[in-house]
């Protein structure tokens, strides 16, 4: 059915908002940074690879929208304590931050009984504490203009366990624990603070995840694919990304403390 042309929903308006979003350079940040652009938000793009950050901001400026750049090892606290003032300096105070960098579980899958410190130290520094601290430098602009979205990428796994991902099953749990923390004590204040669940996304991190399951459980790997979710195959980084900008927009202005999967169906609480 087609909609009457003067019931046609206003596409959002991020202007004049100034995003920083974390792991900006490849897969699902790429996409959310570029289509924070593409709404009108100015956008602050941090990573540790200074090549991958320059490829989105030329990607961004091509398309005629603003970007910087600031590289930024987030499992580093002495860096990503002044990551937020760096991003400040490039176009003004930040009011909507997307934590999305991450450290995914195939990175070193392992069942708990034999986990590394050092993996599970890394994925706790990168996916739970640097949001606790971006968010934390964040607030105080925030909570002075009235007005804040803070968008965290958590994941299905957030929610549920997955076999050889202690680590990043107990970050992306905690990071949703947090960030409900967060919505209730600034909910009066203008800001919003709600976390994505991705389901299995078409980008390097999920690239390794498919290929050590389908080994593991003997498949052969476009079956695997096809059969990740209900709806069939993977996502897009961008099937992602648009949930970002509807986040961040005024539509959205009354969801905070929640948690959206998008996974093709494949995780229904
Ligand atoms: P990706 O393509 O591997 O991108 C990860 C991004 O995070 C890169 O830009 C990477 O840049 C950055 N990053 C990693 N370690 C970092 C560090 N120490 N300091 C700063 N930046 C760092 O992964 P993705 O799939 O897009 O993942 C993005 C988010 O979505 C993650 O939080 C992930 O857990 C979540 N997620 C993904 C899926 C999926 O299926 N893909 C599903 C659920 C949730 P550098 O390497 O240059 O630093």
């Amino acid at each position: 059915m087609e909609t009457p042309a003067n019931q046609t929903p206003a596409a959002p308006n991020l202007a004049p908002h100034i995003a920083l979003v974390t792991g900006a350079g490849r897969g699902i940040g790429r996409a959310i940074a570029q289509q924070l652009s593409a709404a009108g938000a100015r956008v602050v793009l941090s990573a540790r690879s200074e090549r991958e950050l320059n490829e989105t901001a030329a990607a961004i400026r091509d398309a005629g929208g603003d970007a910087a750049c600031v590289v930024c090892d987030l499992s580093d606290r002495s860096q990503s304590s002044t990551l937020v003032s760096a991003a400040n300096d490039q176009f003004g105070p930040i009011d909507i931050l997307v934590n999305n960098a991450g450290v995914g579980s195939a990175s070193d899958p392992r069942p708990l009984a034999d986990y590394r410190d050092e993996f599970w130290d890394l994925s706790l520094e990168v996916n739970l504490t640097a949001p606790y601290v971006l968010s934390k430098g964040v607030l105080p602009a925030m909570r002075h203009a009235r007005w804040g979205r803070i968008i965290t990428i958590a994941s299905i796994n957030g929610k549920q366990a997955n076999l050889h991902a202690g680590a990043y099953a107990a970050t992306k749990h905690g990071v949703i624990g947090l960030m409900r923390t967060l919505a209730l004590e600034h909910a009066a204040e203008g800001i919003t603070v709600n976390c994505i669940c991705p389901g299995p996304v078409k980008t390097a991190m999920n690239d390794i995840r498919i290929r050590y399951d389908a080994e593991r459980l003997g498949r052969d790997l476009a079956e695997h694919e096809a059969g990740l979710t209900p709806i069939g195959g993977r996502l897009d980084p961008d099937d992602i990304a648009a949930m970002a900008v509807y986040l961040a927009s005024d539509s959205a202005r009354m969801i905070t403390g929640q948690s959206y999967n998008i996974d093709g169906g494949r995780c229904m609480f």
